[in-house]
């Protein structure tokens, strides 16, 4: 047989081309011909269970790379199904070229050739990249088949001619071209086998051609296609041999045993054919996991926990996510999801398939019925990709939800690691924030962490005392709940519908949950929060700003509000209606004599009794205000100009029970007055925000000036 021929009108602008756009990626003939040779072993095993075909005694699957730098070739040599002549007529010379028309017509636009090669029968010219000229050698397991030479320098012209292989299967040789010689380096070489391949299902070898190494096995271990160089005696060493030793016989089986071979160094095997994802979850120990993240993602710092995947309806998706730990402040969280289809690495975080904010994970992904052959704004659109996407979404929302339930003490310790994953989740992806609504954790002013849920019951107890208290009257006696009829007049509220209707009332209303955002600035706030047995969480992470907003709208009935937002009942001191009467026109008098002292016509002030007499002043700024303020920040951070907010939601909050704010109340024309009126306010600012630098300066002047006060 002999045949010349012209490959493919298209061909002779093809390569320059392949060569140009795959360029940057063109270490993935590796890939592309050792998947080519591992499906025409699942090709031949197929034949044989069909029962087509028999295959020998003792059959191994393999792949061997064969590295020669001195001719400067590659061989892949596979002993699956080979081809008939009319075969690579039919897949090499006529179908690859016709997929390269379509390669042509589909992305004259630059796409990401990666996933293209391979899937439009381009996948064995991608050895054009590397080589000047490709021979392929070839034996069908027909058993009326010739075997075939092939060869093709790239250019549109091929030579078909008898071959001289003997045994099933193929061998691909790429003769490099210079600028490529790189890839028969041995450790380039492992290097992107181990990449593209290193899952692949059938043991994939390593060996160079030229080899002049040699390794020193013991003779038992030796294989059969060992090459023995020399064969090495042991040493005998009689001084130290016992008596019993010293028998003829013993030592001569001692002798047999020691005795080593020196070999050519044996082809190494580069690639795991049986993955863990591949296994069954329930067969896979800790460990296992452990030693397959630190292979797989060289991280030798162990992960926290994992999700083993295992589908296979409505489709087949195996896969393992790992948890990192990770330090934020010192590491970019960045993570690596690798995706296999059939156990060939296809590429590292196609964001198409893999939720955004899984991106953070490290793990890997095989999922056989991935519909590569498309582009990636194809993948985009594609409801099947999506349902994968979905699919990991919400197994990993169950994992962390049984995570919780069962084992609710090691979630405890890994919540600061993975909270960002899961917040940056919930924004990001709303069934998952449905499904982690009440596995979220809050840290409250223990250090504990409390759920949703329990987060919402904290608290009562403490509303329930100070709602006891405001029902009794000045002596300490219970006071009915006042109801007044239609027409004016007041009934007794006992028994009667209305006091269930009130409470009733109160379930409806959101429950607020209090929350502080830096401890320190803030832990005026807590000690009273802590005085009265109320307690608050810690939410001091960015994402928290935009995370409070939307567990809000996902729940309608919670609030959350900054510890310095307000003051609630809990913290004043029970006062009477007639006092309070009083209050007002002390209120408004001491409110104008404020604003004189600071020259500030919108400040709010209040005067509370509070309970707790060593606080004086304090500043609370309505959760709105606030909310604002940080998204003006944040767009002034971003270098957007917004209008100033100016005072609007802060009250100035003074304590009636405080003797300085008395002195105030008492001694309107008093010398010191305004310096104290001063003082009170910067001093409740500065609990509640950093004062600005020109605040801050009068700030401490006046501090200096009133101890002058002390000194004299
Ligand atoms: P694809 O693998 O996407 O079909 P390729 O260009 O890589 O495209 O290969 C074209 C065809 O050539 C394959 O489908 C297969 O039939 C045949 N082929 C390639 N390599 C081998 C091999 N090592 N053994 C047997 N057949 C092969």
């Amino acid at each position: 047989m002999e045949k010349r021929g012209n490959l493919s009108i298209n061909s002779e602008n093809m390569f320059p081309i392949i060569k140009k756009w795959l360029y940057s990626d063109h270490d993935i003939f590796y890939r592309e011909v050792v998947s080519n040779a591992c499906d025409a072993i699942t090709k031949i095993r197929k034949m044989d269970m069909m029962g087509e075909y028999t295959l020998p005694d003792g059959f191994k699957p393999r792949v061997d790379i064969v590295l020669n730098d001195k001719e400067k070739t590659i061989k892949i040599i596979d002993n699956g199904i080979g081809m008939t002549a009319d075969e690579v007529e039919e897949y090499i010379n006529q179908v690859a070229f016709s997929g390269a028309t379509d390669f042509l017509n589909k992305y004259k636009d630059k796409a990401n050739a990666d996933q293209i090669i391979g899937h439009f029968g381009l996948g064995f010219y991608s050895t054009f990249m590397v080589s000047d000229y490709v021979d392929i050698d070839t034996l069908s397991y027909k058993s009326d088949a010739a075997s075939v030479h092939w060869t093709c320098d790239g250019g549109s012209d091929f030579e078909m001619s008898d071959g001289d292989k003997r045994e099933i299967g193929t061998t691909i040789t790429l003769h490099l071209s210079d600028d490529c010689l790189e890839f028969c380096n041995e450790y380039k070489a492992r290097e992107v086998i181990e990449k593209y391949c290193s899952f692949m299902p059938y043991e994939i070898y390593l060996s160079r051609e030229n080899e002049e190494g040699t390794e020193t096995i013991k003779e038992s271990e030796k294989r059969d296609d060992d090459v023995v160089i020399e064969v090495i005696e042991p040493e005998k060493k009689e001084e130290a041999k016992s008596d019993s030793e010293k028998d003829g016989e013993a030592s001569e089986e001692k002798k047999e045993e020691e005795r080593k071979l020196k070999i050519r160094r044996r082809p190494q095997l580069l690639n795991d054919t049986h993955p863990l994802w591949a296994k069954t979850p329930k067969d896979c120990t800790d460990e296992e996991y452990k030693e397959f993240y630190r292979k797989v993602f060289r991280d030798y710092k162990e992960p926290l926990f994992w999700i083993h995947l295992n589908m296979d309806y409505p489709f087949n998706l195996k896969g393992i996510l790992y948890f990192p730990k990770i330090n934020m402040e010192f590491e970019s969280a960045e993570g690596v999801i690798k995706l296999y289809n059939n156990q060939v690495f296809i590429a590292d975080n196609i964001k198409e398939v893999i939720p955004e904010y899984l991106m953070l994970l490290k793990g890997v992904i095989d999922c056989p019925d991935l519909p590569l052959n498309v582009s990636r704004s194809a993948l985009q659109n594609d409801g099947f990709v999506k349902k994968i996407s979905d699919y990991i979404s919400k197994k990993v929302a169950e994992k962390l939800a049984g995570l919780c339930k069962t084992d609710k003490e090691n979630y405890d310790k890994y919540w600061e690691d993975i909270s960002p994953f899961i917040k940056y989740g919930c924004l990001k992806d709303d069934k998952f924030c449905e499904k982690m609504n009440d596995y979220i954790l809050f840290k409250n002013l223990d250090g504990k962490y409390l759920t949703l849920p329990d987060a919402l019951q904290i608290n009562k107890e403490a509303e329930e005392a100070a709602a006891a208290e405001e029902a009794k009257d000045e002596n300490g006696n219970k006071v009915e709940a006042e109801v007044v009829d239609e027409n004016g007049n007041t009934v007794s509220g006992e028994g009667s519908d209305n006091a269930d209707s009130k409470d009733a009332e109160k379930e409806k209303e959101p429950r607020t949950i209090y929350y502080v955002t830096d401890e320190q600035q803030q832990s005026q706030y807590i000690n009273m929060f802590k005085a009265q047995k109320m307690d608050a969480f810690i939410l001091n992470h960015n994402i928290d700003v935009p995370f409070i907003q939307q567990l809000e709208s996902k729940n309608q009935d919670i609030r959350f509000q900054r510890i310095d937002a307000d003051l609630t009942d809990t913290f004043k001191s029970k006062t009477s209606k007639k006092a309070e009467k009083e209050f007002e026109e002390i209120e408004k008098n001491i409110g104008e004599q404020m604003k004189k002292a600071l020259k500030n016509e919108q400040l709010v002030v209040k005067i509370e009794r509070l309970k707790d007499k060593k606080i004086s002043s304090m500043l609370t700024v309505s959760e709105e205000t606030r909310r604002m303020q940080d998204m003006m920040k944040m767009y002034a951070a971003n270098g957007m100009m917004m209008g100033d907010l100016g005072m609007g939601g802060q009250t100035l909050i003074l304590n009636a029970n405080h003797p300085l704010v008395k002195y105030v109340m008492e001694n309107k024309e008093g010398d010191n007055v305004n310096t104290i009126c001063e003082q009170l306010y910067d001093l409740a600012r500065i609990q509640n925000a950093p004062l600005d630098a020109e605040s801050m300066t009068k700030f401490v002047q006046r501090s200096n000036d009133i101890m002058m006060l002390l000194a004299k």
